[in-house]
């Protein structure tokens, strides 16, 4: 019989299961509330919130909007939210992440000590993304954003430098920027760099690896647009070629549970359990195993 697991130590981190706490507590009160951007990136999470009231709007809409009670996602904005919510008289229901407000308020105190402008403040994460956009907000836009080594090479080493990192990104990759930078500051400049990178996902990968390597068959959990879940899905990847990123029960391909001993769903730290468990259960169903 085919042994299909899942991997205990996958799931919500305890920032996101604050910030739907927070968003069901609100809903259960009755009253309209709104989640400025999805409040997890993954879609099923959304739908099921969705159902139950909560209204997910863009930034466009948030500065339309007039007297109303949004809530903020664990990965935080910049001070510009803040600043349209008081002009337009909306109740902010703040869950960021502790982890990401602390690191929000070391990049202002950065930006604000004195440096004659030759200081760079970079950090090391994904263009775009919401906590990067609250990020580089704290410095008035000012700091420089890079994703891979590759753009660590374009820095300007002749001037100072203080690395940040955003708390999904890679530790291995992180430590790579560093070395690079210390290889190539010019002896006139200072180089400071921070590790602030979460420890719910960096502290998830020793034993994702040991559980991807441990099976014959992988099925990642995870939301597409999800940037912890690309960067854990990754290190299955690597032990485990036989990995597969799926979001839903839809995606399982029944043409791979064929020739193999066993099976293992596992997920991010935007994954939420029951749809782990909901995809285990239709493996074994298909399998024709009894289910949980
Ligand atoms: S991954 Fe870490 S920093 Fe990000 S929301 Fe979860 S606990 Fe907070």
């Amino acid at each position: 019989m085919i042994k299909v697991e899942i991997d205990e130590g996958s799931g919500f981190c305890f920032g996101v299961v604050t910030a739907i706490h927070k968003a069901e507590e609100e809903l259960a009160k009755g009253a309209t509330l709104y989640c400025l951007g999805d409040i997890v990136h993954n879609s099923r999470e959304v739908e099921r919130l969705k159902s139950m009231g909560l209204i997910t709007i863009n930034h466009e809409e948030f500065k339309q909007l007039h007297n109303a009670k949004v809530l903020l996602r664990a990965h935080g904005e910049p001070p510009e939210t803040y600043i349209t919510a008081y002009k337009n008289n909306i109740e902010i229901i703040d869950a960021t992440c502790p982890v990401v407000l602390r690191l929000q308020k070391r990049i202002k105190q950065e930006y604000q000590q004195e440096d004659n402008g030759e200081k760079q403040i970079v950090i090391y994460g994904q263009n775009g993304h919401a906590e990067v956009l609250g990020l580089v907000g704290q410095a008035t836009g000012q700091a420089i954003v890079i994703e891979k080594l590759e753009e660590a090479k374009g820095l300007d080493f002749s001037k100072n430098i203080r690395l940040y990192s955003q708390t999904t990104k890679s530790l291995d990759e992180f430590w790579e920027i560093v070395d690079y930078i210390k290889a190539h500051i010019s002896p006139n400049a200072t180089f400071e760099y921070y590790d602030t990178i979460c420890r719910q996902v960096a502290n998830r990968m020793p034993n994702l690896r040991k559980f991807a390597a441990s099976h014959d068959l992988i099925f990642f959990v995870s939301g597409k647009k999800s940037s912890n879940g690309k960067m854990l899905f990754s290190e299955c990847l690597k032990v485990n070629p036989n990995s597969h990123l799926i979001d839903s029960i839809e995606e399982i391909d029944d043409s791979l549970l064929h020739d193999i001993d066993s099976i293992g769903v596992c997920g991010a730290t935007s994954t939420p359990k029951w749809l782990m468990e909901q995809i285990y259960m239709e493996i074994k169903a298909r399998l024709g195993q009894e289910s949980l």
